[in-house]
């Protein structure tokens, strides 16, 4: 499976490239690239009343760049604004499942956010940990039970940082499953 990881509007060139170093150590057979170019973030998508993002209407532009590009199975785009979606305050992220498209955003991922003073280190295990689980979303995955699945769902950040990048082993199963499915179909 092929995953393109897709900055949107704002958003620092190494987190992409980390993030497609990161994928294929943990999601089964899957090659990944950060693509260069970012896509602008529409301003359609700003909910003024909410001074928030709308993350479904930044989905619906990752799922048609998706389509407008083949060579990806999935796309992952990467937003750094405070984005919510319908019932929520706010989330980390959010995916067709399944689908193609997939969306996080790093803004609430930050040390600083909270006021911590944590080093890179953490930040960069809580965007890989969201970029798993949206992935794995598209991959027909619902969320898991077990506290230290990637698939948990997170309510806050202290869920975040209690689970682990890694899919439980029922999770890496089914995953495995549906992304054999790509191969055989290529
Ligand atoms: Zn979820
Ligand atoms: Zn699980």
């Amino acid at each position: 499976m092929k995953i393109g990881v897709l900055p949107i509007g704002q958003v620092p060139k190494n987190v992409p490239r980390e993030i497609a170093q990161a994928l294929p150590k943990i999601i089964p057979d899957t090659s990944c690239l950060a693509i260069e170019n970012p896509l602008s973030l529409s301003l359609n998508a700003y909910v003024e009343r909410r001074r928030q993002y709308s993350s479904s209407v930044i989905l619906r532009a990752v799922r048609a760049f998706a389509e407008e590009h083949s060579e990806f199975d999935r796309v992952l785009g990467v937003v750094d604004v405070d984005f919510f979606a319908s019932g929520f305050n706010f989330v980390f992220g959010e995916a067709y499942s399944p689908g193609e498209a997939a969306l996080i955003s790093l803004w609430r991922l930050k040390p600083g956010f909270y006021g911590e003073t944590a080093g890179s280190g953490v930040f960069a295990e809580r965007v890989v940990k969201e970029a798993v689980h949206e992935l794995g979303h598209t991959l027909g995955l619902g969320h898991c039970s077990k506290e230290s699945c990637v698939m948990h769902f997170s309510n806050s950040i202290f869920d975040t940082d209690r689970k682990e990048s890694l899919f439980c082993r029922h999770d890496y199963l089914q995953a495995s499953l549906t992304v054999k499915h790509f191969r055989e179909a290529r």
